[in-house]
């Protein structure tokens, strides 16, 4: 079923309230960088093994891209999808710069995936008793499940449900300056922003999880006291000796909105275009295929600008029109509200109704393709050290699919926390140990 538009709110109106507090010394046998989505699959599976199972994350729980993610998930579970055209697809976005190991991993475990989030209490959307399945750029057939709108926001208010019951002591507010590996564990320097406190933790083994690299222009409110900045997970593994590849790669998503300017630096979902709105020039010609992969649909966006076939704003910002109107006139009155009623309730609040009026978009800066190097394990180049999910590098090679994010943090997360806990439990932390 669709969800009805008076049914569609936030499934996470009440912060989960977990833990502000930590001690020095604490010692974990997992300790785990982030609350996404990554974080929580790999502290599930952590904690099924091992009692003393750690989650910083330098926000409020529900802090994170997870959150925020919109359009959902892929799996091949469709009737005429396999596992190998969503490996090919995968493969031919990333112009096969990908591990393809991985992604067979990805691919081949996506249909489990779907059955434990389930089992988590996800609920993604039906058609009658089948999976409600959408298109999105570069797929060769529909394959994007759903929970409304607000796939990541429903998706995350289990997680929540999930950690509190397996019992992972989650610290809010808590950031993670430095790992420094030492003789037979882990040293993390970790500062609690509320009050400014500094805490050294122990540790057997870590799992990165904190996300990928935030544009310069995202980073408003990551300063530190002194004026530097709360490192991300790529910084955290270099500086602990793990190999990063590519740090600087990232993928820009199409239709960032331009205007309203209240929701500048949101990209408009993907399964949008998929629905049937065009982008537009400012001639109102189409000048793309609008499912085709991210990148090529970027490349003629910016092109278009400069050939001067772009709109631009009162402050100087440019832009191209996503004929969202072209919705409901293609699919039938009432389409757009019910497919997409977090977007279309958001911008009508603002004064936009996208059912009569073209949106401005222009392509925004979006995940980090780049990332930790990790092997089919997720172990880093680093003993005892993990990572897992936008903080990673190989899954999407130079290009990233719609929905293949969302199932990579939970299929490289609870690979994540089974090989950390294994670790663990052959390396504990040493008795009386001391740092260096
Ligand atoms: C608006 C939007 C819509 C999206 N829609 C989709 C979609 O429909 N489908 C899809 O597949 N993908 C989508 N994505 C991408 C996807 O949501 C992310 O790539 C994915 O959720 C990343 O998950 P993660 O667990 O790796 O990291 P995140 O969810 O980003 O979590 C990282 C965590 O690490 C914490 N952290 C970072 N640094 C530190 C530190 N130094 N100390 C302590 N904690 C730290 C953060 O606070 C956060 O809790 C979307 C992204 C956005 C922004």
């Amino acid at each position: 079923m669709i969800p009805a538009l008076s049914r569609v709110q936030s499934a996470l109106s009440e912060p989960p309230g977990f833990n502000r507090h930590i001690e020095n010394a604490l010692v974990s046998d997992v300790l785990i960088i982030g609350s996404g989505g990554a974080g929580c699959a790999a502290a599930h599976e952590a904690s099924q093994r091992l009692g003393r199972v750690v989650m910083l994350t330098r926000g409020g729980f529900l802090e994170s891209k997870t959150a925020r993610a919109q359009g959902g998930i892929q799996a091949a579970v469709g009737d005429a999808d396999t596992t190998s055209r969503h490996f090919a697809d995968t493969m031919a976005a990333g112009e096969n710069a990908n591990d393809s190991e991985l992604v067979q991993i990805l691919t081949s475990s996506a249909s489990n995936t779907i059955d434990w989030l389930e089992q988590q209490g996800v609920r993604f959307d039906r058609e009658g008793a089948d999976y409600r399945l959408q298109a999105a750029g570069g797929l060769s057939m529909p394959r994007i499940l759903s929970c409304g709108d607000v796939s990541g926001n429903r998706i995350m208010a289990q997680m929540a449900e999930m950690v509190k019951n397996d019992g992972v002591r989650v610290v809010e507010h808590a950031a993670v300056l430095s790992i420094r590996p030492q003789r037979g564990f882990f040293a993390v320097d970790v500062l609690t922003l509320q009050d400014g406190a500094g805490y050294s933790l122990r540790t057997a083994a870590i799992i990165i999880a904190a996300g990928g690299v935030i544009p310069s222009e995202k980073r408003a409110g990551l300063e530190l006291p002194g004026g530097e900045q709360i490192p991300d997970g790529l910084q955290l593994a270099a500086a602990a000796g793990a190999e990063v590849v590519n740090p600087d790669l990232m993928q820009y998503h199409p239709t960032g909105i331009v205007l309203p300017k209240s929701l500048r630096r949101k990209p408009v979902p993907e399964v949008v275009r998929a629905a049937g709105a065009e982008l537009l020039n400012s001639e109102m010609k189409p000048f793309v295929d609008a499912l085709t992969t991210r990148r090529k649909v970027c490349d003629a966006i910016v092109n278009e600008c400069q050939q001067g076939r772009c709109v631009t704003t009162e402050d100087g910002r440019k832009g191209v029109w996503l004929d969202t109107p072209a919705i409901d006139q293609k699919q039938g009155a009432g389409h757009t509200a019910q497919s997409f009623p977090a977007f279309y309730r958001e911008m009508l609040e603002l004064g936009h109704d996208i059912t009569r009026q073209l949106v401005l978009v222009y392509p925004l800066a979006h995940y980090s393709l780049g990332g930790i190097r990790i092997d089919a394990n997720t172990r880093t180049t680093v003993r005892g050290l993990f990572a897992a999910g936008e903080a990673t590098w190989g899954v999407h090679g130079k290009d990233r699919l719609m929905g293949n994010s969302l199932l990579d943090i939970f299929v490289f997360g609870r690979i994540a926390g089974q090989q950390a806990a294994c670790y663990a439990e052959k390396h504990p932390v040493p008795a009386g140990s001391t740092e260096r």
